[in-house]
């Protein structure tokens, strides 16, 4: 499946940055810190050669043209709504798909519920999930049904290539496909 994709360039790659800090008076140093950690995380994931190769895969399956994303944007802070509701991510009119951090407050709940190593692997995956819904979106702008019943397709496939699955690792894919 990977394979026929060999050496050329990847279409994302180099699109991907972390936004830069604005000055936030809302978070205390601490959450400063947990944040920028969570970005750093998040952008190695979706930067990594493996991921960018899969998303090129899903460009061509699709047939997602390159210039309909303009940059993917990591922001440092949690979206917050009107509603109190967060948002995972989001593709403007422009191009940019923007990517936003879960809460501090939840990850710290997670590490209660799971092992350390599972909130990175909650953060991962959910950067994963959440480009590849972003870059859906790209083609079929409105109807979200298509858009999370492909998303899941195609996580599962990459989480099928990666290897390494657990009960833990499955329960966290399943809050992750929830929200
Ligand atoms: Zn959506």
């Amino acid at each position: 499946m990977l394979s026929e994709t060999r050496t050329r360039s990847r279409r994302l790659s180099g699109k991907v940055q972390i936004a830069a800090c604005p000055q936030n008076r809302e978070f205390s140093d601490r959450q400063k810190r947990f944040y920028a950690k969570y970005a750093s995380v998040t952008f190695k994931t979706l930067e990594s050669p493996l991921f960018q190769r899969f998303l090129d895969w899903i460009m061509r399956r699709e047939n997602i043209e390159e210039r309909l994303v303009a940059s993917v944007q990591v922001e440092l802070f949690p979206f917050r709504g009107e509603n109190g509701k967060g948002l995972a991510g989001k593709y403007n009119s422009r191009g940019e798909i923007v990517i936003y951090p879960k809460r501090l407050e939840f990850c710290r709940r997670l590490v209660k519920d799971f092992e350390k190593e599972m909130v990175y692997f909650y953060i991962k995956a959910r950067a994963k999930a959440t480009m590849i819904h972003e870059l859906l979106h790209a083609k079929y702008s409105n109807d979200e049904a298509k858009v999370r019943r492909l998303t899941r397709k195609y996580f599962t496939i990459f989480a099928r290539h990666e290897g390494a699955r657990n009960v833990n690792a499955d329960r966290i894919v399943d809050m992750i496909f929830m929200q």
